[in-house]
Order: C-alpha cells, then sequence, then structure tokens
C-alpha cells in the first residue's frame, strides 16, 4: 500500500476581521499533503486572498492557527517570534501574486530576479547562481539571452512566468497563488496553466491556488474549496464539487453567474 503524502500545511478555524465588521476570513480548516493542489474558488470579497496572505505571513490572523511542516517538526507560524518566521518563510513559503509587478523587483535583470531569493537562502558562488538562473529561465520558457534584460520589458505572460521561475527557484515546500492566470489573455493563459501543471507534477510541492475561474481550478486543483462572505461552504475532490454541486451558491458558481 502507497503511503500517504506528508501533510505540509493544516489550517485551524483561521479568522480575520479587518476594522470590526464583517469577518473576512472566518473560522477557515483544512490541510494540504505534499504533492497537492487545493483549489480555493469564491467570488470577489469572499476572503480568498485574506486567506493567502495569513498563510503567506503576511497578515497576522486573529484567531487559528496556521500549522507548516518544516525539516524534522511542525512550525506554528503566528505564535513564532518575527525574526525567526522572517526567517523560516523565504524557504519554505512562496507567494505568487496575480500582478506579477509585485512579485518580481523591476530594477534588477532577470537573472538577478531568480538569484536574489537563492543568495537571501545562503546561495554565494556567482557562477552556480547563474547556472540555476538560467536552468529555471529555460523551465519556464523565457530565451536564456534574456538573462540580463530587465522585466520591465518583458510582456506581461514572461513577467509571470518570471514570477514564477522567482518564486520556485528556492523550492519552497509551499507555493500560494493569487489568480496566477488573472489578467493574461486567454491563449497566454492556457500556455501558462500548462507551465503550472508541469511544474507541480516536477517539483512535488504542495499548493493552493486562489482563483474565481472554475476553468483553472478544473485544470489545476485535486481539491477545492468554496468560499462565500468568509466562509468555507463546500469542498471535496474537484470533479465532485463542479459535476455535483450541493451548496446552490456552489451551483451559481460552476453556472459562472457569479464570475468575475
Ligand atoms: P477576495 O480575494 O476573495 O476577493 P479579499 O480577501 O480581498 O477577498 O476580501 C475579503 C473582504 O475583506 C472584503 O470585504 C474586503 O473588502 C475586505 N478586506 C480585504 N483586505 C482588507 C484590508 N486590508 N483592509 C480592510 N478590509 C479588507
Ligand atoms: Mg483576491
Amino acid at each position: 500500500m502507497k503511503a500517504r503524502a506528508r501533510e505540509i500545511l493544516r489550517v485551524e478555524r483561521l479568522s480575520k476581521t479587518f476594522g470590526g465588521r464583517v469577518p473576512a476570513c472566518s473560522a477557515v480548516s483544512f490541510s494540504l499533503r505534499q504533492g497537492e493542489v487545493l483549489g480555493i474558488v469564491g467570488e470577489s470579497g469572499s476572503g480568498k486572498s485574506t486567506l493567502l496572505r495569513c498563510l503567506a505571513g503576511r497578515i497576522q490572523p486573529d484567531e487559528g492557527k496556521v500549522l507548516i511542516a518544516s525539516d524534522d517538526h511542525i512550525i506554528d507560524l503566528w505564535t513564532m517570534d518575527e525574526a525567526s518566521r522572517e526567517q523560516f518563510l523565504p524557504t519554505t513559503v512562496s507567494l505568487i501574486h496575480q500582478n506579477p509587478r509585485d512579485g518580481l523587483r523591476l530594477d534588477i535583470s532577470a537573472g538577478g530576479n531568480i538569484a536574489e531569493p537563492l543568495m537571501a537562502a545562503g546561495g554565494r558562488h556567482y557562477g552556480s547562481l547563474r547556472t540555476t538562473a538560467l536552468e529555471w529561465l529555460q523551465k519556464v520558457d523565457i530565451e536564456k539571452r534574456r538573462i540580463d534584460d530587465l522585466p520591465e520589458i518583458f510582456s506581461g505572460g514572461m513577467q509571470q512566468r518570471l514570477q514564477i521561475a522567482r518564486g520556485l527557484a528556492t523550492h519552497p515546500r509551499l507555493v500560494l497563488m493569487d489568480e496566477p492566470t488573472g489578467g493574461l489573455d486567454v491563449s497566454v493563459q492556457a500556455k501558462l496553466l500548462d507551465l503550472l501543471r508541469s511544474l507541480v507534477r516536477e517539483l512535488g510541492i504542495a499548493v493552493v491556488v486562489v482563483t474565481h475561474d472554475i476553468g483553472v481550478a478544473r485544470l489545476l486543483a485535486d481539491r477545492l474549496m468554496v468560499m462565500q462572505r468568509g466562509r468555507v461552504i463546500e469542498e471535496g475532490l474537484t470533479d465532485q464539487v463542479l459535476d455535483d454541486p450541493h451548496h446552490a451558491y456552489t451551483q451559481l458558481l460552476v453556472s459562472s453567474v457569479l464570475q468575475g
């Protein structure tokens, strides 16, 4: 019998409210294993980005736990001290933004964008950093001769592929993607989805991908969680949720009435 893959992330009753109003996230719980892709769908404002930012260490939740596997133990992200969290996060968790400009350094070269997180993780040797940068450019289908170009002059699709290379080069265990194909042309989106699928398979990373696009969810996610007003209202295997949605809101989402 095949052993179950290791649990990489466990979220327990996570809640976050901004400014004493309606909770952006309310008692969200789930877990994720190595090699697994969890999709989160829900209309705009349902709390998807807030949840992701709590998992990425960017926003502190009001309540609940974010437990992440480290080499030989489990880290409780929001009870560790800030200095330890800042040391732990860059090599373990990567956040891919919808807008590549939010996840890139536009003032340094494409190669520099890949080398920078490797250097932060302890890489020192110029030759090996450049070799790794070239390998990653190839993986994400950017010509090697572009290594010294500034990403400022790249197309949106190329910038997004570079952001993915920058985010994955340090081999994080957990990759969080917020609408990774949003804002791109449909043909560029399709190529990017193919790339993401093959990288996930090749690297065996655990991925949480937020999207409001049911097509993206169907292509990338093994399991789906549906959010409405900060709560998880339905979850299950992607095909089950999309082909036989139980909740009326999920039925509306799937029929694309609420998309956008
Ligand atoms: P989604 O990503 O699903 O569109 P968000 O997580 O961005 O949803 O937003 C969930 C709710 O939290 C919304 O009502 C939004 O206005 C609110 N919200 C998100 N970020 C902030 C913030 N920094 N300050 C105040 N309210 C916020
Ligand atoms: Mg969002």
